[in-house]
């Protein structure tokens, strides 16, 4: 394989987020709270074969790892069609896909035999009126049937994501354990960001990776650091019974120093970091018929020049609240998280 494209700090050109779609069918206060929002015109969103061949491009300059996401990626029609173009794609040797389970049910077989390898589920909460609460769906018990077709579908190393937030979920981080653990999955804790999308996150709503780690320890006993990839975004913890489970502490332990993820949105715009003020138009290049030596150039040297630390700096932001308001999220939507892929 040829040798990694490396950023400024040395970070490789390693590991994909592809949005498949800016739609989302739950409305999670955390991330898409309004009823109504500006959508990526039709005609920019890429085809699954556009798509395929930015992929096969990023893979020729190593990247190995692809995370399909979005909005919500089973909203996409036909998405085992896609998964299949990518998983035979030579070089990809990681694709995997973060879902919020509504559709996994139905979608969870055919997604594994079109070669998805890996599949992690939001699940914030345990408790179905929560679920109504915060993200305005009444199907919780959907979800639930989405992580049990998964298992039996064959998806092993199974994840679920929790986004913890004081005085909605923080009283369930031993109930999530304890469900994770009893379905052979693992369960990621992750800190409330303030990503675009969060318009109504405050810094008193964040649970740290430190205070869940003593609220668990209390619980549990002495927890231990699991040693792992450095690269992958989660902290990962062992319990004294052997179960483990993972903290992602983007907000007050940034990990900017070891990111390796970039993210396509479904219109082909590149994002280098999550906090990215702007993107890089792949479509546009595409479309103009630009053949794959000159994406490749256009990515490596991007890539080359990439200085991003944007979780880093946030920490540094003296009286810290929501990085956008409505009103600048509706003049560009590519700033929403929904947009860019989670
Ligand atoms: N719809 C899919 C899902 O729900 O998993 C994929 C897209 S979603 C944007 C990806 C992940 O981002 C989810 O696990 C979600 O909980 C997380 N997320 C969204 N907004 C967040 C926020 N403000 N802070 C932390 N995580 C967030």
């Amino acid at each position: 394989m040829s040798e990694a494209v490396r950023d400024t700090f040395g970070r490789p050109l390693a590991s994909l987020r592809l949005s498949v779609t800016d739609r989302c069918n739950l409305r999670c206060r955390y991330c898409m709270p309004e009823d109504q929002y500006v959508w990526l015109p039709r005609a920019s969103i890429l085809t699954f074969e556009e798509t395929e061949r930015l992929v096969r491009v990023f893979a020729g300059l190593g990247v190995h790892k692809v995370r399909l996401t979005g909005g919500e990626p089973l909203l996409r029609h036909d998405l085992a069609m896609l998964v299949g173009m990518i998983a035979r794609r030579e070089g990809v040797s990681d694709l995997a896909m973060t879902t919020n389970g509504l559709l996994l049910a139905q979608q969870a077989a055919p997604l594994r035999a079109a070669g998805l390898r890996r599949v992690t589920v939001s699940l914030d909460t345990l408790r179905p009126e929560r679920m109504l609460a915060f993200a305005k769906s009444a199907r919780h018990a959907d979800v639930l049937a989405g992580i049990a077709a998964a298992r039996a579908a064959g998806f092993g190393a199974l994840k679920l994501n929790t986004v913890v937030i004081r005085g909605f979920n923080d009283d369930e981080l031993a109930d999530l354990i304890e469900f994770a653990r009893a379905r052979d999955a693992e369960v990621r804790f992750i800190e409330y960001m303030d990503v675009g999308g969060a318009t109504r996150w405050s810094m008193d709503q964040v649970v740290s990776q430190r205070e869940m780690l003593e609220t668990l320890g209390r619980r549990y006993g002495r927890i231990e650091p699991v040693a792992g990839d450095p690269h992958a975004p989660a902290d990962r913890f062992r319990l004294p019974d052997g179960t483990t489970f993972g903290i992602i502490a983007s907000t007050t332990a940034p990990f900017c120093r070891s990111c390796d993820r970039s993210r396509v949105t479904a219109d082909g715009t590149w994002f280098l970091c999550l906090y990215a003020e702007r993107g890089v138009d792949l479509r546009d290049l595409l479309r103009r018929g630009a053949g794959d030596a000159e994406l490749a150039a256009l990515i490596r040297d991007t890539w080359q020049g990439r200085a991003d630390r944007g979780a880093e700096q946030r920490l540094g932001v003296a009286d810290r609240g929501a990085l956008y308001r409505i009103d600048s999220l509706r003049a560009d939507p590519h700033r929403e998280m929904h947009t860019r892929g989670g």
